[in-house]
C-alpha cells in the first residue's frame, strides 16, 4: 500500500471515529456509534499493517491473535459491575505502551538531526514517557480501587500537595537537562530518574483520592491514555494516532469536567490529587444511632397501602442481578395504580449510566426512569421510597456534614420521603466508605439480605 493511500485511509479512519464519539453520546444511537468504531479501528489496523513503514508482518499477526483472543475472552467473562476495572486497566495499557514507544524512540532516532528537530525530538520522547508512566500506574492503582484490591479510602501522606508540586518542579529540570546536555549518559539518567518519578506521581495522583470521586478519576485516566497515545503518535509520526489521541483526550476531559459538574466537584482539585480530602471526618465510619428492621411481609403492605413509590437504585441491584423482579413489582404496583418512578443518580452503581443500561434490560419503561434533577422535588410527596442497593447516593450528610468527604455533592433526597425502606444486606458503607445518617432516621427501616432474595420475596408477598 502506497503512502498516499494509508494516508487516505488514516482520513477515513479518523472521520469514522469522530462518528463513534457522536453516536456513543446518545442511546438510541450507541450501537451505530459503535459499529462506526469499529469500523475505523479496522481501517487503521489494515494500512497500518499493510503501509510502507510496518516489517515483519508475520510478527505482528502472532501478536495481534495473541492479544484479541485475551481480550475477546475477557470481554465475554467480564460483569456489567466489573466494566470500570476493565476500562482502568486497559488505560494502563495504553500508559505503558506509551512508555515504551518512549524508550524506543529515545534509542532507535535517527543521527544527525538538526538541533531544532533533535530537541522536539527529544521533547516528544520526555513528555510521553512522563505521560505514559502517570496513567500507567494511575490506572493500575484506579483498578485496585475499583475491584477492592487496594482500599478506597484516599491514602493522605503529610504534605501530599506540596510532594507532587516537587515532583512536577523536578521532571521539568529533569526535561531541560535532557534536552540541553550533549551527554548521553546524563540523558539516559534523566529519562530513567524522570520515569521514577512519574511512576511514583501517578500512583500518588490516584491513591490520594477518594471512594467518591472515582467516576471522575476513570474519566480523568481516560483523557490521559489519550494524550498518553497522542505523544506516542509523535514520536512514531503517526497522524491516525494523534488525531485519535487528541479525540479520546478531550472527550475524556469534556467528560470529566462534566461528571465534576453534576457531583458539584472542582474539576482542578480531582485532577491535582483528592478534593476535599482534608476534611477531619474523611472515613468517618461510626454508627449515628439505633436502625429499625422490617420484614419482607411489611414492606409489601406498605407498598401496596402506598399512592406514590419511588425507587432510587444503586450498585447493590446491580451486583444481585435484582433489576428484573425489581421491574415486575413495578409492574404490579402500577397495576392497582400506585404512581411508581425510578430515581436515578448520575454516579450510582459503578459506571456512568449503569442503572439506566439495566433498567431498560429489564424492560422498564424509559417515562418513569427520572434523572435526580427531575425527581429530586418529589419526594417530600411520595409516600415509600425503596433504596435498592444505593448507599452513598442517598446520604444526607453531604449536604449536612461540612465535613465529610462527601460535602457538596448532590443526593437523591429520598429522606423527605414519608417512608424510606433499605435494601442491603448489613449496615456497611458504600463506596465512598462513609457512614449513611439516612439509616438512623426515624422515617427509614432496613430490609437485610440479598437485594435479589429479598425482592423477589416481596413480589411474592404481593
Ligand atoms: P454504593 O457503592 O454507595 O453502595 C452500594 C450498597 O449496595 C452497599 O452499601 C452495599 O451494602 C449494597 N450491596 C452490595 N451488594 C448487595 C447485594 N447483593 N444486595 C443488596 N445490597 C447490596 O452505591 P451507590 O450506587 O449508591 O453509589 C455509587 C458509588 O460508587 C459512589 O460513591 C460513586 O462515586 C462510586 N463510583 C461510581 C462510578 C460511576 O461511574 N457510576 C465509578 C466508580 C465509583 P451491603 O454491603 O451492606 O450489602
Amino acid at each position: 500500500m502506497s503512502g498516499g493511500l494509508v494516508t487516505a485511509a488514516y482520513i477515513v479512519a479518523a472521520i469514522l471515529f469522530i462518528f463513534s464519539l457522536a453516536g456513543l453520546s446518545k442511546h438510541e444511537t450507541s450501537k451505530q456509534g459503535n459499529i462506526f468504531g469499529i469500523s475505523g479501528m479496522a481501517i487503521a489496523l489494515i494500512a497500518t499493517i499493510l503501509g510502507p513503514d510496518t516489517a515483519n508482518v508475520g510478527w505482528l499477526l502472532v501478536a495481534m491473535v495473541i492479544g484479541g483472543a485475551i481480550g475477546i475472552h475477557l470481554a465475554r467473562k467480564v460483569e456489567m459491575t466489573e466494566m470500570p476495572e476493565l476500562v482502568a486497566i486497559l488505560h494502563s495499557f495504553v500508559g505503558l505502551a506509551a512508555v515504551l514507544v518512549g524508550y524506543n524512540s529515545y534509542i532507535d532516532h535517527p543521527p544527525g538531526l538538526p538541533a531544532i528537530m533533535e530537541n522536539i525530538h527529544l521533547t516528544e520522547v520526555f513528555l510521553g514517557v512522563f505521560i505514559g508512566a502517570v496513567t500507567f500506574t494511575g490506572s493500575v492503582v484506579a483498578f485496585g480501587k475499583l475491584r477492592g484490591k487496594i482500599s478506597s479510602r484516599p491514602l493522605m501522606l503529610p504534605h501530599r500537595h506540596r510532594l507532587n508540586l516537587l515532583a512536577l518542579v523536578v521532571s521539568a529540570a529533569l526535561l531541560i537537562a535532557f534536552v540541553r546536555t550533549e551527554s548521553g549518559g546524563v540523558q539516559v539518567f534523566a529519562l530513567l530518574i524522570m520515569t521514577l518519578i512519574a511512576l511514583v506521581f501517578g500512583w500518588h495522583l490516584v491513591a490520594s483520592i477518594g471512594g467518591a470521586d472515582m467516576p471522575v478519576v476513570v474519566s480523568m485516566l481516560n483523557s490521559y491514555s489519550g494524550w498518553a497515545a497522542a505523544a506516542a503518535g509523535f514520536m512514531l509520526s503517526n497522524d491516525l494516532l494523534i488525531v485519535t489521541g487528541a479525540l479520546v483526550g478531550s472527550s475524556g476531559a469534556i467528560l470529566s469536567y462534566i461528571m465534576c459538574k453534576a457531583m458539584n466537584r472542582s474539576f482542578i482539585s480531582v485532577i491535582a490529587g483528592g478534593f476535599g480530602t482534608d476534611s477531619s471526618s474523611s472515613g468517618e465510619t461510626a454508627e449515628v444511632g439505633e436502625h429499625r428492621e422490617i420484614t419482607v411481609q411489611d414492606t409489601a403492605e406498605l407498598l401496596k397501602n402506598s399512592t406514590s413509590v419511588i425507587i432510587t437504585p444503586g450498585y447493590g441491584m446491580a451486583v444481585a442481578q435484582a433489576q428484573y423482579p425489581v421491574a415486575e413489582i413495578t409492574e404490579k404496583l402500577r397495576a392497582r395504580g400506585i404512581k411508581v418512578r425510578f430515581g436515578i443518580h448520575p454516579v450510582a452503581g459503578r459506571l456512568p449510566g449503569h442503572m439506566n443500561v439495566l433498567l431498560a434490560e429489564a424492560k422498564v419503561p424509559y417515562d418513569i426512569v427520572l434523572e435526580m434533577d427531575e425527581i429530586n422535588d418529589d419526594f417530600a410527596d411520595t409516600d415509600t421510597v425503596l433504596v435498592i442497593g444505593a448507599n452513598d447516593t442517598v446520604n444526607p450528610a453531604a449536604q449536612e456534614d461540612p465535613r465529610s468527604p462527601i460535602a457538596g455533592m448532590p443526593v437523591l433526597e429520598v429522606w423527605k420521603a414519608q417512608s424510606v425502606v433499605v435494601f442491603k444486606r448489613s449496615m456497611n458503607t458504600g463506596y465512598a466508605g462513609v457512614q449513611n445518617p439516612l439509616f438512623f432516621k426515624e422515617n427509614t427501616q432496613m430490609l437485610f439480605g440479598d437485594a435479589k432474595a429479598t425482592v423477589d420475596a416481596i413480589l411474592k408477598a404481593l
